[in-house]
């Protein structure tokens, strides 16, 4: 439409989005939004992309062959907290603002990790699956830890991994972490105990990991680490798949090194239909649901077009990944 200043394209699932509140906030500034599916090829993103002003994107790679091909695009939208989709490096080289959504669902995430901590403490799903082939069992066969005055350790003292920290004391379990790049401050004013990562990991009752993807995060929790665990332990992890090994996961499982697992995001998701964790007693899983509740769904496709639309319109967002872009795109 030639009133439009700007074209904006989302990359994602539109069909099952309701995208008006992303269009509404784009129009305020004179941008169109074009609704495109996911792509992984890169050639056929820059064939579809290449005149953008603006990509807001869930899982379609921006790579440094995509986001070099751009002839204008001044900003890139990564739909949740997590950004690794993106060549910051590029982005920045290329002067484009990479902007995600980090603060919508925090506490929705942490809510996830404390629903699947207690899942697996008191037996929910086994419980309920007993009752349903028609085994009633008030005291169950299964050793239940009594979580107050059992230790949780948590990787990754960022924004969800607290919210997970002040959940945890709530039922009064003893909350230790690992967190290089937190200081001790903050470590003492949330009232955690600092620990290395190996410190951790043997010392935990319930490791729940919080962290971004990043090439050092990539399989920290891999044989070495989940050897060092108790064999009552449990691993959650709500942050991403890949941050576990999931083939060394599979093999503690399978040799008791650790009780069970509770898992929102999976290396591969959907994972393959004889992936073993889908059919493990000991195994709680979601669907990387973690972040949804009907207040952050509401809220988040207004965000997509607010926080592009601010950029588009030389107004800072929310949150720049890379700020070094700031002066190049005058953004106040
Ligand atoms: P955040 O940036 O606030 O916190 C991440 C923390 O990890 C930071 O404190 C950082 O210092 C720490 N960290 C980085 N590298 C580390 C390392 N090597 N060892 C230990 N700690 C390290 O991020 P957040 O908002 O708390 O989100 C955490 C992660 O949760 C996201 O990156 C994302 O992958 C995931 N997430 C998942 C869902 C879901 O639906 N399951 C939704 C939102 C976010």
């Amino acid at each position: 439409m030639s009133e439009h200043r700007f074209t904006v394209y989302y990359m994602g699932r539109w069909q099952s989005e309701n995208l008006s509140d992303t269009r509404a906030a784009l129009e305020q500034v004179g941008a169109n939004l074009e609704l495109l599916n996911s792509m992984h090829d890169e050639d056929e993103i820059i064939a579809h992309v290449r005149d953008a002003d603006g990509i807001i994107t869930s899982e379609s790679p921006m790579t440094r062959k995509v986001l070099e091909s751009l002839t204008q695009c001044k900003v890139v939208l990564r739909t949740g907290v997590g950004y690794d989709v993106i060549d910051v490096e590029a982005a920045t080289e290329q002067g484009i603002a990479v902007v995600n959504i980090p603060d919508l669902w925090t506490r929705e995430v942490a809510n996830q990790a404390m629903s699947l901590l207690l899942a697996l403490n008191r037996r929910v799903v086994n419980l309920h699956s007993d009752i349903r082939s028609s085994t009633w069992t008030p005291r169950p066969p299964y050793d239940v830890g009594a979580l107050h005055g059992e230790t949780i350790g948590i990787l990754g003292l960022g924004r969800i991994g607290s919210a997970m920290a002040q959940r945890a004391k709530g039922f009064e379990l003893n909350v230790i972490a690992y967190d290089p790049y937190i200081s001790d401050d903050v470590f003492a004013e949330r009232g955690v105990t600092r620990v290395s990562f190996d410190e951790m990991m043997a010392q935990s009752d319930y490791i729940s990991l919080h962290t971004p993807l990043t090439e050092e995060t990539r399989h920290i929790i891999n044989e070495n680490a989940l050897r060092l665990m108790k064999p009552n332990a449990y691993l959650i992890n709500t942050s991403r798949g890949p941050v576990v090994q999931e083939a060394a996961l599979i093999k503690a499982l399978q040799e008791g090194w650790i009780a069970g697992a509770g898992l929102d995001v999976l290396e591969k998701e959907p994972p393959d239909s004889d992936n073993p964790l889908l059919t493990m007693d000991n195994v709680v899983l979601s669907p990387h649901s973690g972040h949804t509740s009907v207040l952050s769904l509401q809220l988040r496709t207004g965000r997509y077009g607010e926080e592009v639309a601010a950029v588009l319109d030389g107004r800072m967002p929310r949150n720049l990944v890379n700020p070094q872009v700031r002066e190049h795109l005058h953004l106040v």
